[in-house]
């Protein structure tokens, strides 16, 4: 077992940067409710403000247009339910922060179909949107978590539009990694989780491009101007905002990951010639592959990584103790045995070329002992 540990899962999650620890200590020692007019809690009203600002930045909106909320799932509920009642348009490889509130209503909502490399087919989101009904929410990834594949969100704006529905975009994914800018992309609303950015976890916004009337999905006192009640996580919200803002001052550099994935990628394919790479033909986040070993199934090699020191994923989802393919490698034709040896490694602003060398020496090693073509020989 070795000691040193290697953190190589921040899709999964991301280290707290140390600047972050420090402000939610400091926010945290310090006494205030955002409502309240007294001095400490004008304090806290700041913080939270000041926050708001930050994370508008970082995806070029009004920071009046910020909704907090609970987190990256919270906010995605709050896209497909707080705007009245429409039918759903999502894509079939969406996390489940989307895909299980669409489904509550499943008669009522649209899945479409992805190509093999995990883009949206915009022939068959047309064809959803083209169906007679309600005016439709349409909801697609900005970026996957498991492949890194970035969706052509602006296209699905622009087809959107033709059919007068609102687009929604899960951008918990791609914020930090790859600029963006609401105005931009022109979906009218995104969701955005503070832990992916390096901030605490347990904590998000629903960010509207322009101000509109929302439906409010947790009602009480009427914090966040009525859109989402409950005392604000002053020291959450505060840690957020400093996410925010070092992430959006690291974006120059970020792209730069993009040459350590490509190493992984080249090098596992020098060892093993069967090694797949997901979404490898289509633009994708710069720290994010999506691996499969000959032989080797996914839950084998996180167990090994584990061993060895090393935090990857699986590719696979597993629910009451039986394992199955991911539905987003289900959903681009990837079949079950093959999709069952797919790993997730996702890089961070931290990695390093000799982390890189650590984990493809451990791949190596994983694939010699236990690598071969057929999935049941792990
Ligand atoms: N959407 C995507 C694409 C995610 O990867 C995640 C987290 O894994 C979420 C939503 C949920 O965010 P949170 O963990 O903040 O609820």
């Amino acid at each position: 077992m070795h000691t040193d540990s290697l953190y190589l899962d921040y899709n999964a999650t991301a280290p707290v940067r140390p600047e972050v620890l420090r402000l939610v200590m400091e926010v945290m020692g310090t006494v205030g409710n955002a409502s309240s007019v007294h001095a400490p809690g004008r304090l806290a009203r700041k913080r939270v403000e000041d926050a708001r600002g930050h994370v508008a930045a970082l995806v070029g909106a009004a920071a009046d247009n910020v909704i907090f909320t609970s987190g990256g799932t919270e906010a995605d509920n709050l896209a497909l339910r707080g705007f009245g009642a429409r039918r759903l348009v999502v894509s079939a490889i969406e996390h489940g922060a989307v895909l299980a509130p669409a489904l509550l209503h499943a008669a009522d909502t649209a899945v479409v179909a992805v190509d093999g490399d995990g883009l949206v087919d915009l022939a068959a989101l047309e064809r959803a949107l083209a169906e007679e009904g309600r005016p439709a929410t349409v909801s697609i990834m900005l970026a996957n978590n498991e492949t890194g594949a970035i969706e052509p969100v602006r296209e699905i704006v622009a087809l959107a539009r033709r059919y007068g529905a609102l687009v929604h975009t899960d951008a918990v994914q791609a914020a930090g990694k790859i600029a963006l800018d609401i105005d931009e992309l022109g979906v009218d609303f995104l969701s955005l989780s503070a832990h992916k950015l390096g901030g605490p976890q347990g904590v998000g916004a629903l960010i509207l491009r322009e101000d509109r009337e929302v439906l409010a999905q947790v009602v009480g006192g009427g914090q966040e101007r009525g859109r989402r009640s409950g005392t604000e996580n002053v020291a959450g919200i505060a840690g957020f905002g400093e996410a925010a803002r070092l992430a959006r001052a690291g974006l120059a550099r970020y792209g730069a990951l993009a040459q350590l994935r490509d190493d992984i990628e080249r090098r596992t394919g020098e060892i093993a010639p069967g090694r797949k790479v997901y979404a490898a033909g289509v633009p994708r986040l710069p720290n994010t592959s999506c691996l499969g070993m000959p032989g080797v199934k996914s839950e084998t090699q996180v167990m090994m990584f584990d061993l060895a020191g090393i935090a990857i994923s699986a590719g696979s989802a597993c629910s009451s103790g039986k394992v199955s393919a991911s539905h987003v490698l289900d959903a681009m034709g990837v079949p079950d045995d093959e999709g069952l040896t797919a790993i997730r490694v996702s890089l961070g602003w931290d990695s390093t070329a000799g982390d890189v060398d650590r984990f493809v020496d451990t791949w190596a090693d994983i694939y010699r002992r236990c690598g071969s073509d057929a999935v049941d020989a792990a």
